[in-house]
């Protein structure tokens, strides 16, 4: 009897720094499983926090605390962005985790590599070496991306924007490698607006006022309670939904406090694609992920901070397709949040805009790609 064919089986490098990098490789995973169903496996590592040696797998703890200095990130991003800062920092990093990437190669054999983070591609690329399987790069920020997401190895690049694709090619990346396919998000979050109602309802948000979603990311990051307190403050009739994400501290904080407005708290929710659908205006971190979701579900967009350097250009990619505001002091947000509400027209417009902008195909985009590549 013959043995059945072997499926192709697909290695995700990620790693949990911020929230975005691995909610943009499960939604591919799930694209991957309802395209191709059983006929591929697929396996996630987080190649700092498993296999970086010390201090360096300590990154996505770290993390948080790092981001909270916004400033100081910007200027490293800034200091260490081009391809000649790339290149010297692959190559004094490599005797220091070179066995340790060896080792994930060694013991992670796969048809195809897919790099979703931007630390992953040179070393792992490097350790490959010349006979590999494909290795493709999906870039999960929006506009102002590392040079180190593209390395010339890689066979494919996939980037969320038209600008990102400009950059990759600035980069030295060859023109055929660098598609562009959106931002990818689950299938929930890629899903039409539904019925606010019902999902009101559900929720048991009130029906008979505006709803303002704040979020800071996965991480609960930026002055999300000032911004929510000068909301709550403004005199404006709205129902408050404020996610903290895994910022436990900020949600006691928060929970303490005494609110003008209904409030609703929740902590890492696993519900936001519902939350999205059932709110008014979006108050947020400009994270790749939560904007790609915010575009999917028409949400318009107040960004009340952003990590300097990689998420300078979502702003700016926010504000040039009119799907919402870079509103950086509370007093900013209350005002733009005050027009939405008073004047329905005019958030009715940026509406549109989100609905322009918004690709809700891109998770199911890039598992085809990958798909054709392990020839399925
Ligand atoms: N998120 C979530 N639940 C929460 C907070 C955030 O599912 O309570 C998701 C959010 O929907 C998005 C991701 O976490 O998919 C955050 O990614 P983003 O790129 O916006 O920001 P990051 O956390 O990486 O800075």
């Amino acid at each position: 009897m013959n043995n059945p064919p072997k499926k192709p089986h697909i290695l995700f490098l990620f790693s949990d720094t911020g929230g975005g990098h691995r909610a943009a490789c499960e939604a591919i995973l799930e694209a991957l499983k309802l395209e191709f169903g059983e006929s591929v496996t697929t396996e996630m590592v987080d190649f700092l926090k498993d296999y970086a040696p010390p201090p360096y797998n300590h990154l996505p703890e770290f993390y948080p605390e790092m981001v909270r200095v916004p400033e100081l990130w910007g200027v490293g991003f800034h200091i260490s962005d081009g391809r000649r800062q790339a290149r010297l920092m692959t190559s004094t990093l490599w005797p220091i985790v070179r066995r340790a990437a060896r080792r994930l190669v060694r013991e992670h054999l796969s048809d195809m590599l897919v790099s979703v983070h931007p630390l992953a591609n040179s070393f792992l690329l490097k350790a490959l070496g010349k006979n590999r399987p494909p290795f493709i790069t999906v870039v999960t920020d929006m506009v102002s991306t590392h040079a180190l997401w593209f390395d010339q190895r890689a066979d494919l690049i996939l980037v969320p924007t038209e600008i990102a694709r400009q950059r990759a090619i600035e980069y030295t990346m060859l023109p055929e490698k660098v598609r562009v396919v959106g931002q990818p998000v689950s299938e929930s979050c890629s899903a039409p607006p539904g019925d606010k109602i019902i999902l009101r309802d559900g929720l048991n948000w009130p029906q008979d006022k505006k709803i303002v979603l704040l979020i800071g990311g996965g991480e609960g990051m930026g002055p999300l309670a000032e911004t929510a307190r000068a909301i709550d403050k403004s005199g404006l009739d709205v129902g408050l939904v404020i996610v903290t994400g895994r910022n436990a501290r900020l949600k006691a904080q928060l929970q303490a406090e005494t609110w003008e407005n209904q409030t609703f708290l929740y902590g890492f929710t696993h519900d936001m694609p519902c939350f999205m659908r059932a709110a008014d205006v979006l108050v947020s971190k400009a994270g790749p992920g939560t904007i790609a979701e915010a575009l999917n579900a028409a949400l318009p967009i107040i960004l009340y901070a952003k990590l300097p350097g990689q998420e300078d250009g979502n702003v700016s990619f926010v504000e040039h397709v009119g799907a919402g505001i870079w509103a950086p002091e509370p007093l900013q947000v209350v005002r733009t949040l005050t027009r939405w509400v008073c004047r329905p027209g005019e958030r009715d417009r940026v509406v549109e805009n989100c609905r322009r902008a918004a690709r809700p195909q891109a998770a199911r985009t890039i598992a085809r790609i990958l798909g054709e590549q392990v020839g399925l």
